[in-house]
């Protein structure tokens, strides 16, 4: 791979020592000992999670190597101000057709994995997208200043393509970060242990998992999960916990960029993403997009607000990419849950390919669906409209007010947990974002 990631040098030229520092005896790039390997298959087995990918430290991941050296870095970048209460943060790389993302707590260590199906399915999507935005010249984007750059298009389209890796794996990492960050072990915990009492299953002892992703096999309704507001309320804290990592991330990159006499020669688009605040943040905000849609949507109908453990796809990406305005640029409007531009624009952007995701793979494969057969049927200008509906993006939009109230019902069952959370907390209480929406008037603002 020709282009370094932008993290990759900047941990080069400006991090000074490598993030990971405990030495380790085994010579696995996860850094991991043999015993927490084989500790780690144990679980990986028993919960059916997909395999260890391990390779030796200094050697490649091969196909997957773009992601997870961006995973790597980003776990260590995330995890490094992490209190002692429990040791280095690793990550894995785990073999499964299943896209998905997790953290794991064992005994004596904790780790962060993305699947390969995820790593696959982020890569294409960010490609996709970055081919889209290098090939398309629009003066209303806030994306056209890309043109300006003196680059080859396939170099444009390339820097684009690990800009906008960076931000989805970032999304994906942060949520996981964020669950470790600010305690949730406890609640998590209680959960899976009164799940394997119903099963009258052993869990092993001290681990804890998370997905960033309900898998659709696990919500089938022989295993159904009881509906839970304490889960979804952690659910949406490490989104907003993960936003705040993600907005840091790239803060610093930009930091770093402009104090800097002599930035690497391929950071020319990062550079000029990083001149005006709006446009940096119209790139966190498309790679965040970019992996929200990878968790799969659910139509928007009556029980939207009652899910199992996560929050409706579209929910969580009004509720992600808000946090990230207001962050990034200070957006603030009357309502937290309207979108600035910038937020809008990225998720306009991932639609539309997403739309033509669905009519190009109905053409690939002869296979039609309803939503390709929906999309085939529009205007071609009422196709948007279109996709933002099937994903529910538009609805949730339109109930503001009673996304608020949810987010508020989830808020205060999220306060009642404070106390047992408290323990576990690994930053300064100060560094985690509150959240809440507050009806007032019948306006919409984020506490
Ligand atoms: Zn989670």
């Amino acid at each position: 791979v020709k282009s370094r990631s932008i993290l990759g040098w900047w941990t080069v030229l400006f991090g000074g020592a490598r993030l990971m520092t405990k030495k380790v005896a085994a010579q696995s790039r996860t850094g991991l000992g043999l015993n927490q390997i084989a500790a780690l298959e144990r679980t990986l087995n028993t919960r059916k999670y997909g395999r260890l990918i391990d390779t030796k430290k200094g050697s490649s991941y091969g196909k997957y190597e773009a992601v997870a050296r961006v995973g790597e870095e980003l776990t260590g970048f995330f995890t490094q101000h992490f209190s002692k209460k429990g040791s280095r943060v690793h990550f894995t790389l785990l073999g499964s057709k299943i896209a998905n993302a997790y953290a794991i707590w064992q005994q004596s260590f904790e780790t962060i994995s993305l699947t390969s199906r995820m790593a696959m399915e982020v890569e294409a999507l960010a490609g996709y997208v970055a081919k889209y935005l290098a090939e398309r010249s629009s003066n209303d984007s806030g994306f056209s200043y890309v043109h300006d750059i003196p680059l080859e298009s396939a170099e444009r389209e390339a820097a684009l393509k690990s800009l906008l890796l960076q931000g989805a794996v970032a999304f994906l990492i942060g949520h996981e970060a964020g669950h470790l960050a600010a305690g949730h072990k406890p609640i998590l915990l209680g959960t899976a242990m009164a799940t394997a009492q119903r099963k009258r299953r052993r869990t092993a002892r001290g681990v804890v998992l998370d997905r960033v992703v309900m898998a659709k096999a696990v919500a089938g309704p022989a295993q159904q999960v009881k509906n839970s507001l304490r889960l979804n309320a952690h659910e949406v804290d490490a989104d907003v916990q993960g936003i705040a990592l993600t907005a840091a991330y790239w803060l610093s990159i930009r930091g770093e960029l402009q104090t800097s006499t002599s930035p690497p020669v391929d950071a020319a688009l990062m550079l000029e993403a990083c001149a005006q605040p709006e446009r940096l943040l119209l790139l966190a905000s498309t790679g965040a997009a970019i992996a929200l849609s990878m968790f799969g949507y659910k139509a928007f109908e009556a029980d939207w607000s009652n899910q199992c453990t996560h929050p409706l796809t579209a929910v969580r990406c009004v509720v992600a990419l808000g946090a990230l305005g207001k962050l990034m640029i200070g957006h603030a409007s009357n309502s937290a849950l309207e979108l600035c531009q910038e937020c809008t624009e990225a998720l306009m952007i991932v639609h539309q390919r997403l739309a033509s995701l669905y009519l190009e793979a109905a053409d690939a494969d002869g296979q039609s669906s309803p939503v390709e057969q929906m999309l085939r049927a529009a205007a071609v200008d009422e196709r948007m409209q279109l996709i933002l509906r099937v994903t529910g993006i538009a609805q949730a939009v339109e109930n503001s007010s009673a996304l608020a109230g949810y987010l508020s019902e989830l808020s205060a069952e999220f306060d009642s947990c404070g106390e047992t959370r408290r323990p576990y907390i690994r930053v300064s209480e100060d560094s985690l974002l509150r959240w809440t929406a507050v009806e007032e008037k019948g306006e919409v603002s984020m506490a």
